[in-house]
């Protein structure tokens, strides 16, 4: 089910795991990834273009929650701020999220829309892992500079590094790692 009405989400009796991250971040193809459905979420033409929360129930046991992307350049600053208020009030409330994945770019410096985008998420106290993305496109010297850097940016507001894993979408990094992890963290979960 695709709403923009959390209200009317599907109801949380399953434990769930949300995907969010900048646009072109490589979130929709990653999630392809995970699920070997190579046509599961829709691989962004126009940056930007989808608002909506998707859910999808994997296995009749837990929803992957396909949150819309943060940041692009086209959308005006008022429907950012409201996709600020949905995107953050769902994340905040839904009962059922386990954990959030926010996708970083490995490619690229540390970007500041994400860095500030962990902070509001520490001052909500919404548990996440951060997920590296397109990391076949570096060499291994690049991937560490990178991820240095990144570890630096994300500690200077952080006092530890939170978990996270590299993946490839194209080459299929991470994928038994990061679903390993839902599986493990799933076993925590109880409806109440
Ligand atoms: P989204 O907007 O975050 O959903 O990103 P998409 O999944 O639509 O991907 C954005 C662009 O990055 C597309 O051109 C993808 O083909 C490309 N892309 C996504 N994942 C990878 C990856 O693991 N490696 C490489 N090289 N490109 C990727």
């Amino acid at each position: 089910m695709s709403n923009t009405d959390t209200a009317r989400c599907p109801k949380p009796i399953h434990p769930e795991f949300a995907f969010i991250g900048r646009s072109n971040v490589g979130k929709s193809s990653l999630i392809n990834m995970l699920t070997g459905r190579q046509k599961l979420a829709k691989i962004s033409g126009k940056p930007g273009k989808t608002q909506l929360i998707n859910h999808f129930l994997i296995n009749d046991n837990w929803y992957l929650v396909d949150l819309p992307g943060y940041g692009y350049a086209k959308v005006s600053k008022s429907k950012r701020s409201n996709w600020q208020d949905f995107v953050l009030k769902y994340v905040e409330t839904r009962q059922n999220l386990m954990y959030l994945f926010v996708l970083i770019d490995s490619r690229i410096p540390p970007q500041k829309i994400d860095m500030e985008f962990l902070d509001l998420l520490g001052e909500l106290q919404v548990p996440f892992v951060l997920l590296l993305t397109k990391t076949e496109k570096l060499s291994k010297t690049q991937l560490i500079n990178n991820m240095e850097e990144i570890k630096e940016a994300v500690l200077e507001n952080w006092e530890e590094m939170p978990e996270f894993f590299l993946t490839s979408a194209k080459s299929g990094q991470g994928k038994d790692k990061v679903l390993d992890f839902i599986e493990s963290a799933m076993m925590n979960f109880s409806i109440d």
